[in-house]
């Protein structure tokens, strides 16, 4: 259990420096199979996910019961709806990074470039909005991600997921460097050669 909790802390540190979550914003969680059934290790909700110490993570039930001190993040039934229809999915990492944010707030798609596995699609998934917290997002996020890996939100932020933290923290970055990518290649696009 101890080894779980201090990587959703290294997680909420390594996004954090990676600016890809500020203020209190982003959430991360990730499933402990335990002999009693699966328990979803969770960040808290108000908190920075920067310098966050062990008793700061909520311990929950896959139906949402609380196990632990604390409470937790606002978008918590987001997580649980996409572990129960995701049985390979044991981490999840949501941010409001700001370059796939800005094309969640537009009408521009994040495309998938080199990284992101076999190529199915040519642009990332997205779901149109609903609001932040609400179950209507939960059920909305947990059908639109499909078997993908990443889930835009829109005029919201993304969602990644993975086997493990490392796999959505590594993607979360992946998907920001990509956004950026495309964002740098418009903006070039749009100005006159000097
Ligand atoms: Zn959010």
């Amino acid at each position: 259990m101890k080894k779980y909790i201090q990587e959703i802390i290294d997680t909420g540190n390594n996004i954090y420096n990676k600016n890809l979550i500020s203020g209190k914003s982003g959430n991360i969680s990730s499933r402990i199979n335990a002999a009693s059934g699966d328990i979803i290790a969770i960040t808290p909700t108000l908190k920075s996910l920067a310098g966050l110490k062990a008793e700061d993570i909520v311990l929950i039930d896959l139906d949402g019961n609380i196990l632990s001190d604390g409470k937790p993040s606002s978008e918590v039934n987001m997580h649980l709806e996409i572990y129960k229809k995701r049985d390979d999915v044991n981490a999840i990492v949501h941010t409001h990074s700001p370059y796939a944010t800005g094309f969640a707030f537009s009408d521009k798609k994040i495309k998938r470039l080199e990284g992101f596995g076999e190529i199915k699609k040519p642009y990332l998934p997205s779901i149109e909005y609903e609001k932040p917290g609400s179950s209507e997002l939960a059920e909305s996020a947990s059908k639109g991600i499909g078997d993908s890996d990443v889930l835009v939100l829109k005029n919201h932020g993304v969602i990644c997921v993975g086997e493990n933290l490392k796999e959505a923290e590594s993607l979360a970055v992946f998907v920001e460097e990509s956004a950026k990518t495309q964002f740098i290649t418009f903006m070039l696009n749009s100005v006159e050669d000097i």
